[in-house]
């Protein structure tokens, strides 16, 4: 699935959720997240996204890797 990282927090520009053909992008209070068990790997935010939020998740930063469990929990 993609995910969505650091640069969305206080950011939240939600172009990503018009865009998601499964709306499996939901918001959350800092951020927005996207549900791993519902994205279908179309890629349709990556480009939207003003902040390059968002990443296939084999392709995460370093860095931004706690955001890939954050997506996760957040469905929990
Ligand atoms: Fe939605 Fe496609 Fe982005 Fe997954 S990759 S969150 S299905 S727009």
């Amino acid at each position: 699935p993609f995910v969505i990282t650091s640069a969305c927090v206080n950011e939240k520009a939600a172009d990503c959720v018009e865009v998601c053909p499964v709306d499996c992008i939901h918001e959350g209070d800092d951020q927005y997240f996207i549900d791993p068990d519902i994205c279908i790997d179309c890629g349709a935010c990556e480009p939207v996204c003003p902040v390059e939020a968002i990443y296939p998740d084999d392709e995460v930063p370093e860095e931004e890797e706690p955001f890939i469990l954050k997506n996760v929990n957040f469905f929990k």
